[in-house]
């Protein structure tokens, strides 16, 4: 029996992951595009949150025990088991959250990616290491490493309810910590599958990583347990709640929030393929990517081409939950009444609509939200100043690259943006002097395709990294060691030094330093 088949028909414990604890209280999640239950899942309280934190110290020894090439090994069963039945997570990816079984895929994809690369590099970017203990400390030797910092609470959103939460998962256990996860009341079953297939692929260590269902109060007990750290993938409001809960016991946390990415069209670039880019980036997975394209800033001397090749591209896209459509539903029906509401605003302060638009036509009332294009909206604009976390794109013209750099980083937000250009000098430099964590150049999205390149935010779209050797080191303290291999005559630190030791120091460095002006 499949996992998703077993869920089915044991969905009050969440195939086995979540049942350990008697809550009376239960939710059901549901398909956006039908409205069928997929599943009915357990509202953990603070007392089910506290004893699974319980299970996952212990375990977290064990799992530490391992050391990172027995993690390694383990972690690579683990991937082994998720890229075997891809297809079937896949199909139910496509059912709770209402992404396109494609789309899924590559999704999966993305994480097995990052699941093999952390397991694969957790050693060198955190062994241990002799590092050069300077002239003062000499006669000892230096030591640094990563240590793993216990229980990692991960509490992620539903839009990319594999890949985004998995961007934490894989880095904290193979930094060699347990993990207890919080998956969004949007996307339950999926949290709950990855967990029970961790359970099936490595059931010796089954408890080093677990899920808790539940909403914002299940986070929020998850955060006061207390836990070790605290990886939080969401909304910017929610994270400003989360970060006050975890001042309460010190619980360092990481951010990982929202966007209003920007794309950068300048004079030289391949109009077409930036248009390609920009509705992909917009549009795919219905708008409802946190590093999704939402502004586009094309130069006077692209701006009609660019527009009527995005009009062109926008005209073949069709939302539906069928194989051939484009993107889904949207997966939070909510999430429509803010995307109707940034359209209608722009369409009242004078921006032209090129497709889609605030007509009842283009919220069919099905979950489904048609793809708007929208001209030369006002900066001041809710559509460019919130996230819209829709299929929508704004295109503006401006004079050249350098408005085009002002007015993308002229946000509150930082996560991400694009910029499309022929001469690499200048796209580099535009990239370098971009305020966001990542951008990607010719291309969109690429840097979180990239398991070596870290990925977070700056502003109010948080800080610290997932991925690469920054993501590792997130989930770790570094432990300084020094040891003496020999005494010196002259022990510097020591009452029992002699008077002039001092004055005998002070001589050296002013050899060594003082000739700097
Ligand atoms: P959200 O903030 O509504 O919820 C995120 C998670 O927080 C959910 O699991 C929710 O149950 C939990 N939560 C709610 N209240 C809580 C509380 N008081 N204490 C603890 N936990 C609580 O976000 P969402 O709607 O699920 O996701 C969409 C948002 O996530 C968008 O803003 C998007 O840009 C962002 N996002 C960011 C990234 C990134 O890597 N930067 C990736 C994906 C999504």
């Amino acid at each position: 029996m499949s996992l998703a088949e077993q869920m089915d028909t044991v969905t009050d414990d969440a195939a086995g992951t979540v049942d350990r604890h008697d809550t009376s209280q239960t939710f059901e999640s549901t398909d956006p595009a039908t409205g069928a239950v997929v599943g009915v899942f357990p509202v953990h309280d603070a007392d089910a949150v506290a004893e699974t934190v319980q299970r996952a110290r212990a375990a977290a020894e064990a799992w530490g025990a391992l050391g990172f090439e027995g993690r390694k090994q383990k972690l690579a069963a683990y991937r082994g088991y998720l890229a075997r039945r891809m297809h079937e997570l896949a199909d139910l990816v496509h059912r709770e959250n209402g992404k396109p079984h494609a789309d899924a895929i590559l999704e999966i994809t993305l994480a097995v990616d990052h699941l093999a690369w952390a397991a694969g590099h957790a050693r060198k970017a955190l062994g241990p290491r002799r590092v050069n203990p300077g002239l003062i400390a000499a006669n000892h030797a230096a030591y640094l490493e990563y240590q793993p910092l216990g229980v990692i609470g991960v509490i992620g959103p539903w839009n990319y309810p594999v890949f985004t939460p998995m961007g934490s998962i894989a880095y904290a256990l193979a930094a060699g910590n347990a993990v207890v996860f919080k998956p969004s009341e949007h996307t339950p079953a999926i949290g709950a599958w990855l967990a029970a297939a961790w359970r099936a692929a490595v059931p010796e260590v089954a408890d080093a990583f677990q899920v808790v269902t539940g909403f914002g109060d299940t986070g929020a007990a998850l955060c006061r347990v207390p836990v070790d750290k605290i990886a939080f993938t969401g909304s910017a409001p929610t994270g400003k709640k989360v970060m006050a809960t975890c001042a309460e016991t010190l619980t360092p946390v990481l951010m990982e929030l929202g966007g209003k990415d920007a794309m950068i069209v300048d004079d030289d670039a391949d109009v077409v393929a930036a248009a390609d880019a920009a509705v992909w980036g917009a549009m795919s997975n219905a708008g409802q990517t946190c590093i999704g394209i939402e502004r586009v800033y094309a130069t006077s001397a692209v701006y009609d081409r660019f527009v009527a090749e995005v009009t062109e591209q926008v005209r073949k896209l069709r939302p539906g939950a069928d194989d051939e459509a484009t993107y889904g539903p949207m997966t939070m029906a909510s999430q429509i009444d803010v995307v109707k509401r940034h359209v209608q605003d722009a369409a009242t302060a004078g921006a032209r609509v090129v497709t889609g638009g605030p007509d009842a036509d283009a919220f069919p009332g099905e979950g489904y939200v048609a793809p708007t294009v929208l001209l030369d909206v006002p900066e001041d604009s809710s559509a460019v100043k919130e996230e819209t976390f829709g299929p929508t794109l704004t295109i503006t013209r401006v004079r050249d690259a350098e408005e085009a750099l002002q007015r993308a980083n002229d946000t509150t937000y930082g996560l991400a943006g694009s910029i499309f250009s022929a001469s690499k000098d200048k796209a580099m430099d535009l990239a370098r002097r971009m305020r966001s964590g990542m951008t990607s150049i010719n291309s969109v999205l690429t840097f979180a395709s990239v398991p070596a390149l870290p990925f977070g935010g700056v502003g109010d779209s948080g800080f610290g990294r997932i991925h690469g050797e920054d993501g590792l080191k997130e989930f770790t303290r570094a432990k300084a060691i020094t040891r003496q291999r020999m005494p010196l005559p002259v022990n510097l630190m020591s009452f029992g030094r002699p008077e002039k030791a001092a004055d005998a120091l002070a001589r050296v460095m002013g050899m060594l330093h003082g000739r700097h002006r």
